[in-house]
């Protein structure tokens, strides 16, 4: 998984605002008719494809099940190639899964690796796909417009991971928090310990 660290938090006073809210909501109402899971499982077959076509199309009807759910407009999706990455050295030092646009609620998500482009991991995208379009429902349903990168966003973003993965209980583990200066960060150690 990708690393997980959370945004400063903003000092201006409506802004801290809306980070303080994002950060306290970590549930989400999630459906029980396993529409979500199918259509994930459906997502990563079509990535053993290869071609980002049938991708989009997956994607395109996860999309449309979970807006139809949350009750939100359906973002339009654009599923792209090799994630555009910066390389210093000979060392990639950054590389770009997903990103949304607030302002045409488009989302975007690259299903090839940087460097050595191959199909990413159908989880990796899975997740990619969730963060984007929980930013979406920050920009629509929770009123959250910066939509800010917080505990309870990256909370917010698991809980419909494995309620897409079916993730059997026992075997999730709450996320556990760590702060590094301004930000907070996942502790992966403590995250797999028992
Ligand atoms: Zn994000």
């Amino acid at each position: 998984m990708a690393r997980v660290i959370t945004d400063p938090v903003p000092r201006a006073a409506a802004k801290r605002r809306e980070y303080d809210r994002s950060d306290a909501i970590v549930t989400m109402p999630l459906g029980k008719d396993g529409r979500v899971p199918a259509l994930a499982r459906a997502l990563a077959q079509a990535m053993a494809e290869g071609t980002t076509a049938p991708v989009q199309r997956a994607g395109i009807r996860l999309l449309d099940e979970l807006a139809a759910f949350y009750g939100v407009p359906v973002p339009p999706l654009r599923v792209l190639g090799v994630r555009p990455h910066k390389v210093s050295a000979g060392v990639c030092t950054y590389q770009l899964f997903g990103d949304y646009t607030p302002k045409t609620q488009q989302i975007r998500v690259w299903m090839r690796t940087a460097i050595r482009e191959k199909v990413s991991s159908p989880k990796a995208l899975l997740n990619t796909l969730l963060h984007e379009f929980c930013h979406h429902l920050d920009c629509t349903r929770l009123a959250c417009p910066e939509s800010y990168h917080t505990r309870g966003f990256f909370t917010r973003i698991d809980h419909l991971y494995h309620h897409a993965l079916e993730t059997p209980p026992e075997k999730r583990r709450p996320l556990r928090w760590i702060k590094r200066g301004a930000v907070w960060s996942v502790d992966w150690r403590l995250l797999g310990r028992r």
